[in-house]
């Protein structure tokens, strides 16, 4: 038995009492069944499109994906997404099905779904129907195949993906003939389009088991990211590491926030190391590897076609992830200044997650990223200036004491930023206008000055 919001059981009632079958079925029964929140609620249907728009009519309709069967509802202002039971056919390059049929057969419809944890349906009552097992499989915590893994693969690749991506959420095994297949049919993801697995993966390092799941499945990985694969086994010869490159990686991206952009950074944070390795005495070395590693950043995150601030920031934070940042107020500042105070915090997180994947003697940085933090945090209490914005004057009141547009006005008020921040001027009108007249007599004084 599952609980059911009254929205969702409107959705059910409604269609019955106008003579169809409807269930709820998917993520939101799975989750249910966990005890967890559903995010929102699927209805599986034998009314026809048409008919579901019929029966809603005077309710908002939304026309989601009707060539699939699928339109939204707005129940109370809660979208419900309602789709006419259907059997999928004629997958080509083991992608979309060309073909959808609909059927009347709530069993058909369970049978063309990915997993038997994803196949449970759940009536008005909360009452569960499950032809494949799939209560006992969340009980066991095991993702299966519905049907022969190899051919649910082969007709629709992106379920390789996603069954790495549950793992790592759910915090679920594989099953181990659904796992023999996974890693059989790896290199089917290369037919999948870059925007089906860049959601994937994403969902997948934001997971609670990630580091598990990147660490295990990372030649699945690899078939989508191949830049992921010299990590693996990756000896770094340095006393900092307790672990490879990869083993170093799934830890970060485990102690980053669980928000895409800290994840993604993370998990790229080191990818330039292997090709920037060189030893010298028995050392492992790896110069330059931030700025190789945002490189290569770039090209993943366009290669996955992630949207353009993701993917700046990502790549900002891999370049910046090995700065050592001086403990001084002036350096505090000049860094927000240069990056704004948004990436400054962003980076201590990074470089916090990147200390925990380290040897234990490492970990006291963690207090230096704690006093950077605090220091960061201390100037925006105080609304100290940091920013030409925050300047008490700005080019206009020095032109109106004799500057001429060009560089030398640009120049100095760089100049009174720098002042202000290292603390040798007060950030107040007259004090900064007063220095920049006298800096402008001295050179009008002085033709060489
Ligand atoms: P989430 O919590 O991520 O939303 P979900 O199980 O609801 O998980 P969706 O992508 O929203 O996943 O898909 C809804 C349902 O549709 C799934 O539970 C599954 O039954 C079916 N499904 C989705 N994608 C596929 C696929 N590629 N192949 C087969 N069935 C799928
Ligand atoms: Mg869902």
């Amino acid at each position: 038995m599952v609980k059911l919001p009254e929205e969702a059981k409107t959705a059910l009632s409604k269609l019955r009492e106008s003579g169809f079958e409807a269930y709820i079925i998917g993520g939101c029964v799975r989750d249910s069944l966990l005890g967890k929140e559903p995010k929102d609620f699927d209805v599986t249907t034998s009314a026809l499109p048409d008919q579901t728009k019929r029966v809603f009519d005077g309710f908002r309709v939304i026309e989601t994906g009707i060539r699939h069967g699928t339109v939204t509802v707005l129940i109370n202002g809660m979208p419900i997404e309602i789709t006419t039971y259907r059997i999928d056919s004629d997958y080509a390059d083991n992608r979309h099905p060309e073909k959808v049929t609909f059927t009347k057969s709530l069993r058909e419809d369970t049978a063309r779904r990915d997993f038997t944890m994803n196949a449970v349906a759940a009536g008005e009552n909360g009452e569960l129907v499950d032809f494949h097992g799939g209560c006992e499989d969340i009980e066991k915590r095991l993702i299966r195949c519905v049907g022969d893994p190899d051919e649910r693969f082969g007709e629709d690749a992106l379920r390789i993906l996603r069954a790495v991506r549950f793992s790592s959420v759910l915090g679920f095994e594989i099953e181990e003939e659904t796992k023999a297949a996974v890693f059989r049919n790896r290199e089917l993801l290369s037919n999948i389009s870059s925007e089906r697995t860049a959601s994937e993966l994403i969902k997948l390092i934001c997971g609670r088991d990630a580091r598990r799941v990147l660490t295990e499945y990372v030649d699945v990985l690899a078939a989508v990211i191949p830049e992921l694969a010299p990590m693996k086994g990756f000896d770094q010869h340095n006393e900092h590491h307790i672990y490879d490159i990869l083993e170093h990686t799934a830890a970060a991206v485990e102690n980053a926030p669980a928000e895409p952009v800290m994840r993604l950074a993370a998990l790229f944070h080191d990818i330039g190391k292997p090709r920037c390795f060189f030893m010298r005495d028995g050392v492992g070395h790896f110069y330059g590897h931030a700025s190789v590693g945002a490189e290569m950043t770039s090209v993943i995150l366009s290669r996955l076609k992630l949207d353009n601030a993701t993917k700046e920031t990502a790549v900002k934070l891999v370049r910046l992830h090995d700065v050592q940042i001086e403990e001084t107020e002036t350096a505090v500042k000049r860094c927000m200044n240069r990056h704004t105070p948004e990436i400054f915090f962003m980076l201590l997180r990074l470089k916090r997650a990147d200390t925990l994947a380290q040897a234990p003697q490492c970990l006291v940085r963690l207090a230096y990223l704690q006093r950077l933090e605090a220091i960061a945090n201390d100037i925006l209490n105080r609304k100290e200036c940091f920013s030409m914005k925050q300047l008490a004057v700005n080019g206009r009141d020095l032109m109106d004491i004799g500057y001429a547009q060009g560089r030398e006005l640009g120049e100095r008020l760089n100049e009174l930023l720098e002042l202000v921040m290292n603390g040798q001027l007060k950030n107040e009108r007259g004090a900064l206008t007063e220095y920049a007249r006298s800096r402008l007599c001295r050179a009008e004084g002085d033709p060489q000055g």
